[in-house]
């Protein structure tokens, strides 16, 4: 097994941990992702995302340098398991010596604050992902939650059904997808509006992915790509990882919970490869991000995915670009 995450927002979680002085680190602690968890799951990639709540924070560039520094503390001090790559050859390399890799992204680029210096510091700090916005609207584009000109309306819950097809990508987004593909930072559009991502499809020169979003059509929250963004994605060489949070996976009735079962993701995945081919996907889990899914409640279940695969008729080769070759191979194309 050689799994290849593209999304979870662990190091986020063990930084709340640390402000609120509970002990946590990452390689043992009680959440759905630890390097004894994934060790025992197979995995040889884990994007950890710097995940940001943007009004939590008067300067939310304080915050991300913090988790930064956080996520190099906790590698230092786990250098014989897993160590960071900025690039393909660190992830051969860590694979030879039998060692995880571990991948920085941010998610939400309202921490630049605009500012294409910042962009740029933050590649130089070795983040190789950004996820354009959270949900929140932010310098660079709109999200899929926000609902324009509802937001103000008392007692106000966004529609997570509806859509955000009007706005896209600020001139500042634009540019920031530029100088991104210039600098080889991979574009993430999990989140964003529908009129970004097409904003994104349009402008963007590389490969870009939607690192943990699934199919509208099997599960109808807006977090999920519809069947002509699939296509769209997919042409353009990207990818998507398939998110376990139950709510993204399984439609259910107003005032009911979605539970998370694995037929759940496998009914994903044949709606994904079916639409967009074998090429375009691969995971994002969102451990530590969504509530547990009580069929892979951490990083040591994944092995059942991948017989689940199995069973459900995915070819060998299928399930290997899913759980690794497809990310693989947009990494090695995007941050060289
Ligand atoms: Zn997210």
């Amino acid at each position: 097994m050689n799994i290849v995450d593209m999304h979870c927002d662990t190091i986020s979680e063990l930084y709340k941990r640390k402000k609120e002085g509970a002990p946590g680190s990452l390689r043992e602690n009680g959440l759905h992702m630890d390097l004894g968890k994934m060790k025992k799951g197979g995995y040889l990639l884990q994007n950890f995302a710097l995940f940001l709540h943007l009004p939590s924070f008067d300067n939310p560039l304080d915050g991300v340098l913090e988790m930064a520094d956080l996520y190099y503390e906790e590698l230092e001090k786990n250098a014989d398991l897993i160590r960071p790559v900025t690039c393909w050859e660190d992830i051969e390399s860590n694979r030879s010596e039998g060692r995880m890799s571990a991948m920085l992204t941010v998610e939400e680029g309202g921490v630049c604050m605009g500012n294409p210096a910042f962009l740029r510091t933050l590649y130089r700090l070795g983040v190789r992902m950004l996820t354009l916005t959270w949900n929140f609207p932010n310098e660079l584009g709109w999200p899929n939650l926000e609902q324009p000109g509802e937001k103000d309306k008392k007692d106000f819950v966004p529609d997570f059904r509806k859509a955000n097809n009007s706005q896209g990508l600020t001139e500042t987004g634009f540019a920031f997808v530029e100088e991104m593909d210039r600098l080889g930072m991979i574009i993430d559009v999990s989140h964003l509006s529908d009129a970004g991502f097409y904003d994104v499809a349009r402008a963007a020169k590389k490969p870009f992915v939607a690192s943990h979003s699934n199919a509208r059509a099997v599960c109808g929250w807006c977090r999920n790509l519809d069947d002509d963004m699939i296509r769209l994605l997919a042409q353009k060489g990207g990818v998507m990882g398939l998110n376990y949070c139950p709510a993204f996976l399984t439609d259910v009735a107003e005032g009911e919970c979605a539970h998370g079962t694995i037929a759940a993701i496998v009914e994903h995945a044949k709606h994904i490869v079916n639409v967009g081919g074998s090429d375009c996907l691969g995971l994002g889990s969102d451990f530590d991000g969504i509530k547990t899914h009580e069929e892979l409640p951490d990083a040591s279940y994944i092995p059942l995915l991948a017989d689940a695969f199995a069973k459900a008729g995915f070819t060998n080769t299928q399930i290997d670009k899913i759980l690794f070759e497809n990310v693989l191979r947009l990494y090695r194309e995007v941050i060289g």
